[in-house]
């Protein structure tokens, strides 16, 4: 072996006594939550598909007229010659639906993250961070050559004290809308004003909001009822409800056209591929028209925390598809995950350093194609489950 084999190998096997290695299981099929997983059909609770449209038909056909009038990739990166009318098209729809002047189509929100932090923000600058933030947050946040400072999660009052702290440069404060592991909403609100008090702008990561919170799935800004002088960045991935790929930023005019001449992650990059943005034009309209989506959701929420509150299951304060149970430490966390894919559900653990060290824990999802009978028998088995932990 290398010098270099040997110094991963011994890597991988401290991660490996730690309980923190990662396995990927492979789907080999998919119909809605039914999935077969490493040869086993399960039940998934652990999609960011909230809505059910990956696999709707309109968002599927839309894609199959996409590829055949486009092909399959785009060819080249936006500046260049991939900057196609679906894509166009699909900016000015999504702007529309956000209620902003424009927005800006990004190959994933990974790279719509990192772009928001470095263009914006640079030495001399601050940006501060909630604890809990997505991790391609904090990765802009590192990437950037702004002074990062991370605040305790959701801590308006701390979030003040570091912001009258006072210092020349621009002060940008990043949040999750909704927490991607812990399903809570941000603030948004309290962040506003402490942003407005000083001279703060604030951006809002709304991944998990988009499409599903809002009387309309605007996200987590329109739930707040707040507008974009509240929070003049929004940035919202295209993976999660919308069913599809990609993400976006949307924002003033002066935003998006400084994003796209000083957007690294934005110019060197390949643009989506013409017709994942024709099959987001379609779940965007879907979005628009079936709300009932947005209400089932919500009435699976609800049934199932009624009724793992009368399993007596630890829940976390969360109104939204994202219902963790905290089960500590990685082996507890694995051994239930295992005992429930035995049972034909499928729900991974979530270990550090995804999540705070003594929190690994089940992070369950809903989605609105999730049966009644699909929540009947995930609380069986977390009730058998429960029982034999008593
Ligand atoms: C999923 C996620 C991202 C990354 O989006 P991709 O399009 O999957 O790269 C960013 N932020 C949050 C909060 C997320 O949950």
């Amino acid at each position: 072996m290398s010098t270099l084999d040997l110094q991963l190998s011994d890597s991988l096997s401290a991660l490996e006594k730690a309980q923190r290695y990662r396995r990927r299981r492979i789907v080999a099929g998919r119909a809605g939550t039914s999935m077969r997983v490493d040869g086993k059909d399960c039940i998934t609770f652990c999609s960011n598909d909230y809505l059910g449209l990956a696999e709707h038909p309109s968002v599927v056909s839309a894609f199959q007229q996409g590829a055949r009038a486009w092909g399959v990739g785009s060819g080249a990166s936006h500046l260049i010659s991939g900057h196609c009318r679906e894509h166009h098209a699909l900016e000015d729809e999504l702007a529309d639906f956000v209620e902003r002047p424009r927005a800006l189509l990004f190959s994933s929100g990974y790279l719509a993250n990192l772009a928001v932090a470095t263009t914006l923000t640079s030495s001399g600058d601050r940006i501060f961070e909630d604890r809990l933030n997505h991790a391609s947050l904090l990765d802009g946040g590192w990437l950037s050559r702004a002074q990062p400072v991370r605040f305790p999660h959701a801590d308006v009052v701390a979030l003040r004290a570091l912001l009258t702290d006072g210092q020349d440069g621009r002060s940008l404060v990043v949040s999750d809308g909704v927490f991607s592991m812990d399903g809570d909403v941000a603030p948004l609100a309290e962040l506003a004003g402490a942003c407005r008090e000083h001279d703060a702008v604030l951006s809002v990561d709304d991944a998990h909001g988009f499409g599903v919170l809002g009387a309309n799935g605007r996200g987590s800004v329109e739930e707040a009822g707040l507008d974009s002088a509240d929070v003049p960045i929004l940035m919202c991935t295209l993976g999660k409800a919308a069913g599809t790929f990609g993400a976006f930023v949307a924002g003033s005019d002066a935003l998006i056209e400084y994003l796209i001449q000083r957007g690294r992650s934005y110019i060197y990059t390949t643009a989506l591929p013409p017709a994942v943005a024709a099959a987001t034009r379609s779940a965007l309209r879907v979005i628009r028209d079936e709300g009932w989506r947005r209400e089932r959701l919500a009435e699976l929420i609800g049934s199932f925390r009624t009724s793992a509150a009368s399993l007596g299951l630890d829940l976390l304060p969360s109104r939204t598809p994202i219902q963790p149970i905290i089960l500590g430490g990685e082996s507890t966390a694995l051994r239930v995950s295992d005992a429930l894919r035995e049972q034909g559900i499928w729900i991974p653990a979530i270990r550090p350093p995804t999540v705070p060290e003594g929190t690994s824990r089940l992070r369950i999802t809903f989605s609105a194609s999730h049966s009644d009978s699909d929540l009947e028998r995930l609380i069986e088995a977390l009730a058998g489950l429960s029982q034999e932990q008593a």
